[in-house]
């Protein structure tokens, strides 16, 4: 059976899983943080590239800052997409006021803006906040 990477958000070890375990809460092999929380995970300079790397999952990052009105009023919603795109793919967040040197290296002018990765590189992008349903459809509609 093929093994699945999956970063872990908490220690950032990359773990091998079973494909079929995915669905199973999975922990970390070495931190026994749940590698699959349901909630988006925050990520920050130091682990961005080993995160949307390392991962065999896609990877849905929404850029976002504190400042940014329709940002905070998409939060809810990025939160519940996670649990239903979960554990098929990992969502994430990146504050762009903390981390404006990820921001700037993949080129984010407006936020929110979403962009979708898989193993390292983007999929697909889009921008300007957007329901949960949205967000879930928009994801499953990429070739990934
Ligand atoms: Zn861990």
């Amino acid at each position: 059976m093929s093994k699945t990477h999956v970063v872990c958000a908490a220690c950032n070890a990359k773990n091998a899983l079973p494909e079929g375990r995915l669905g199973d809460n999975p922990l970390c092999g070495k931190c026994k943080s749940p590698l699959f929380t349901a909630h988006p995970v925050e990520l920050n300079t130091a682990g961005f590239e080993r995160f949307i790397a390392g991962n065999d999952l896609p990877v849905l990052v929404d850029f976002w800052a504190p400042w940014c009105g329709p940002c905070l009023s998409m939060a809810p919603a990025f939160e519940q997409a996670a649990s239903a795109l979960e554990p098929a793919v990992r969502l994430a967040k990146l504050n762009t006021e903390d981390e404006q040197m990820i921001g700037a290296q993949y080129g984010i002018r407006s936020i929110p803006t979403m962009v979708l990765f898989h193993q390292g590189r983007e999929v697909a992008r889009q921008t300007g906040a957007k329901m949960a349903g949205d967000i879930v459809r928009w994801v499953r509609s990429q070739p990934v």
